[in-house]
């Protein structure tokens, strides 16, 4: 991917300098000159120091509030120090100038299958996305997620932080074994098959010594006919008593609003999933409220939809090879996976009726969606990622902008940092832009509150404060 040669991993553009202030001396406040005058300048108040100061910027802290303007947020040992009105001048080492730029949290991506990770992780962190989840997939043995994790926190290379639930659990002949053949499914590495009552509590237990979010339990029928068997509700039970057991939660993967019945019968505790679900809301409002009752935090992926439409839409395709993500080799060979008949195929057997367009087959989703959020849901942003057309990092921004066709960017925002963080039982340290919490920043160059798409226009990005990519144009 030619893109990569543009990640610059801890490289301090010419423009932001190191500016050394003078420490421990005068300040130039009432106070201190008051304070000058009685005693001379050895009484000054300590002076802290940063390490990164982005001054005089916009700041949207991802709690969905309103912008703080003219702010400069201080960083120190990579969790921000301080946020001050940026008339107050500070100490730091290196400052960025923030006028007339943004200042988000980091984004997360909660469905994320990262594989090849050396290729993957520069491209999420390009596009601002600092965290992501992997929520099982057909090469996650324990040793690759090691290995995931270990990139991650190398510093060899731009990336973004890895969590990750433990890998499948279904049974034999079943989603996503069976409709998604590969040799790389091996139970005990990369699957573990539920085969009787009451060894759920062992497949828990051989997984929870991983670093994992939770279990993550396959619910489904298979995408499109001929359809396998669902795995019966009284196993999804178990596997959540396990889990619960255990002190872990359950991700679960759907794809209906069958499999969404047998999900909430069982106690799933999260869901990874918003694909092929048409929700009724008079049938299924009781359904709805009781899961509800569970405070669950529920993925978006809607990008998997919009990848149906790729192949009937030349013009994405275009804009594809135009941002970089995918040269003009990639993309044929994208095209030759899929055809534009094949997609309209399955698009009428997800979901029938429906014009193949963006809006025909996006707006009802977003709108249930929406139904959910005005319910008390937690929306999460998730993409998917690298199934065929949903590129890491782009695909987020894909993905904020199809809930776009039902939100506000002030509502989606938080779906892709705080909701996430949230998930993910890491609110304490990442998600929102507060003092204590780790520096995983992104710098916009144009406002995301007034359009979502302003998500594209990124001039830096950090994690723990550590500079990991800066554009082009924010380099004079
Ligand atoms: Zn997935």
């Amino acid at each position: 991917m030619p893109s990569l040669r543009k990640v610059q991993v801890g490289k301090r553009p010419e423009g932001w300098k190191m500016i050394q202030r003078p420490t421990g001396v005068c300040r130039f406040t009432k106070v201190t000159l008051a304070l000058v005058g009685v005693f001379g300048c050895g009484f000054a108040p300590p002076v802290e120091r940063y390490d990164l100061a982005i001054a005089g910027v916009t700041l949207i802290d991802g709690n969905g509030g309103p912008p703080r303007q003219d702010v400069s947020v201080y960083v120190r040992d990579g969790r921000i120090a301080a946020v001050a009105d940026a008339r107050q001048q500070r100490t730091a080492e290196t400052v960025v100038d923030g006028a007339g730029k943004y200042l988000v949290p980091g984004l997360i991506d909660a469905h994320a299958h990262p594989f090849p990770v050396e290729e993957s992780f520069p491209e999420f962190v390009r596009h601002g996305v600092t965290s992501i989840l992997i929520p099982g997939c057909s090469v996650c043995s324990p040793e690759n997620l090691a290995r995931a994790r270990a990139l991650s926190t190398s510093g060899e290379l731009a990336a973004p932080r890895v969590f990750h639930t433990s890998q499948h659990f279904t049974m034999e002949g079943r989603h996503p074994v069976k409709t998604y053949p590969s040799p790389d499914w091996v139970e005990g590495r990369t699957v573990y098959f539920l085969r009787e009552q009451g060894d759920a509590a062992g497949a828990v237990e051989a997984v929870a010594d991983q670093p994992i979010v939770g279990i993550k339990l396959t619910i489904e029928d298979g995408p499109v006919p001929p359809l396998v068997e669902m795995i019966p509700v009284e196993r999804v039970r178990e596997v959540v008593e396990a889990a619960h057991e255990r002190g872990l939660e359950v991700f679960a993967h759907v794809s209906s609003v069958k499999g969404l019945r047998v999900a909430e019968a069982g106690g799933v505790d999260h869901l990874l999933h918003f694909v092929g679900l048409d929700i009724d809301w008079a049938r299924d409002a009781a359904m709805i409220d009781r899961l509800r009752q569970r405070d669950p935090s529920w993925v978006t992926t809607l990008m998997v939809d919009k990848a149906l439409l790729y192949p009937l839409h030349p013009q994405w395709l275009e804009a594809l090879e135009a941002s970089g993500v995918a040269d003009a080799d990639e993309i044929l060979r994208l095209q030759a996976s899929r055809s534009a008949g094949r997609s309209l195929e399955v698009l009428e057997q997800l979901y029938p009726g429906r014009r193949p367009t963006l809006e025909g087959i996006l707006g009802p989703q977003v709108e249930d969606l929406r139904g959910l959020h005005d319910r008390g849901f937690s929306l999460v942003v998730g993409t998917d990622t690298a199934n065929r057309f949903i590129f890491p990092g782009r695909s987020v921004h894909e993905e904020m902008e199809i809930l776009a066709l039902g939100f506000e960017p002030s509502e989606i925002l938080p779906m892709a940092t705080r909701n996430a963080a949230a998930m993910l039982g890491a609110l304490d340290e990442l998600g929102t832009l507060e003092v204590g919490k780790r520096a995983d920043m992104v710098l916009l160059e144009a406002d995301p509150l007034e359009d979502i798409r302003n998500v594209r226009r990124i001039g830096g990005v950090w994690r723990d404060g550590q500079l990991l990519f800066a554009a082009e144009s924010s380099r004079p």
